[in-house]
């Protein structure tokens, strides 16, 4: 059996700013293992500008981020396989895959790093009313057949959810010809950022539903119309339907990590981010097997990914040196009030050498409210909030000194409070 130092499973910016952070560190027999045609993940459908502010002070499309992470991939010769999927992990680090020209290959490696995205939410995960026509599909879906494959999917069309991928589709479709009738959030607030709100909304008179669903699907083949209702806390009120005329139907109905492979392998995952429960190292619960990118949470900017993914591969090159600290003196962060998750869910205090940095989302929008941090009764930190939203990911930086402080610190409770 071949052996490695770390195996990637997914070729995304999350594996490719892992990889390249563990080759900055030290010399390692690194594979990235891709089920696609090519490196890059969904940066390469994602053909608007909007990419790598943080990472490269500019302004990128989705395909000339990745190739810049692809490029250097190739400069440092790090060895990676496209078409191959990955069958199975297994605890001891052996992983399963499969493609074309080698078959059905096990390998093994000292490390594993989880990085396979995420996957769409579907009709029937939402359990959609209505017949099943032709014409209703994800908006990634259609976003791939229309900037990768070339194809217009529909021209008159509805979307429903407000998650970022259906309000960039919904601009993406009008600048193609189309006719965008609406957008429906069934929240009373959107769940896609502010910024695609304005400029993929509000710029092209698209107009957003809050607080309505899509009741009825009608159509026998293809789709021929929709009904839509407003609701009140979830529920239809009868008498609001309004029906309107399409040939499609886009869902941006959320996003889910991609962790069929974890599970099968036994590690454990949050039932609130839906993805592994890591330290401050990114280690899974499996000595050696790590995830960053969107299969540990769902990620609205790629430069988050890459930062994460960079601390990722920082702790597994430690890992191959044996510098990690064993998992003890471990601190559980837990959410409070109005805090939808954290990540990482455990902080090794030994393995911090001066701060550590916490992800996060809340619960509801809020207007000028604190994240307060605190142990117990001891507050370790106060910040201050003019706005928060579910859409919007947070951060949160914490000083070694300032857990250091804390005798006997076992738990962190971070909660929004007025
Ligand atoms: C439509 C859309 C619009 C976005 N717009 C913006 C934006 O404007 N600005 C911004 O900063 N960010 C944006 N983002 C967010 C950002 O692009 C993503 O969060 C980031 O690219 C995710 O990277 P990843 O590597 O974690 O996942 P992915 O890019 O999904 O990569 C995962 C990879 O793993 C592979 N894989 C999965 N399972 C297996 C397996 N079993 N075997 C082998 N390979 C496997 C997949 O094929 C894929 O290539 C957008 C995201 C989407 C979806």
């Amino acid at each position: 059996m071949k052996k490695y130092d770390v195996i990637i499973i997914g070729g995304g910016s999350a594996g490719l700013a892992a990889a390249l952070e563990i080759n900055k560190h030290r010399k390692s027999k690194i594979l990235i293992l891709e089920r696609d045609a090519e490196l890059g993940g969904i940066l390469l459908q994602c053909i608007h500008n909007g990419f790598g502010l943080k990472v490269f002070k500019e302004e990128l499309t989705g395909p000339e981020y990745a190739e810049r992470f692809i490029n250097e991939l190739h400069e440092k010769g790090i060895e990676y396989k496209l078409n191959s999927m990955v069958i199975k992990l297994h605890p001891n680090k052996t992983v399963e895959y499969a493609n074309v020209d080698e078959g059905f290959i096990t390998i093994g490696a000292k490390a594993v790093i989880l990085t396979m995205g995420c996957y769409e939410r579907s009709a029937g995960a939402i359990g959609l009313p209505g017949n099943r026509p032709s014409g209703v599909m994800t908006a990634g879906a259609a976003q791939k057949y229309l900037n990768i494959d070339g194809y217009l999917v529909g021209k008159n069309i509805f979307i429903l959810g407000s998650g970022d991928i259906g309000l960039i589709m919904a601009r993406r479709m009008v600048l193609e010809g189309a006719n965008v009738l609406g957008v429906a959030e069934i929240l009373p607030f959107s769940s896609g950022l502010k910024r695609n709100i304005v400029q993929c909304l509000e710029d092209y008179d698209i107009p957003l539903y809050l607080s309505h669903t899509v009741t009825e699907i009608i159509g026998k083949n293809k789709i021929e119309k929709i009904k839509l209702s407003k609701v009140d806390n979830f529920i239809p009120i009868p008498g609001t339907e309004i029906e309107f005329e399409v040939d499609t139907l886009l869902l941006s109905v959320g996003l889910i990590p991609e962790n069929g492979l974890s599970e099968v392998c036994g590690i454990k995952i949050d039932p609130r981010t839906k993805g592994p429960i890591v330290n401050e190292s990114y280690q899974t619960n499996i000595d050696g097997i790590f995830a960053c990118g969107n299969v540990l949470h769902v990620h609205d900017l790629v430069d988050f990914v890459t930062e994460e993914s960079r601390k990722a591969g920082l702790a597994v090159s430690k890992y191959l040196d044996k510098q990690l600290a064993e998992t003890k003196n471990m601190i559980e962060l837990i959410p409070g009030e109005g805090v939808a998750y954290i990540v990482p869910q455990h902080v090794n205090i030994d393995n911090i050498t001066d701060k550590v940095e916490f992800f996060l989302r809340v619960k509801k929008e809020y207007k000028d409210v604190n994240f307060v941090v605190r142990s117990g009764e001891n507050i370790i930190k106060t910040n201050k909030k003019r706005h928060l939203a579910p859409a919007e990911m947070e951060q949160i930086k914490l000083k070694l000194i300032d857990l250091e402080n804390i005798k006997d610190i076992k738990t962190i409770v971070i909660e929004v409070t007025k």
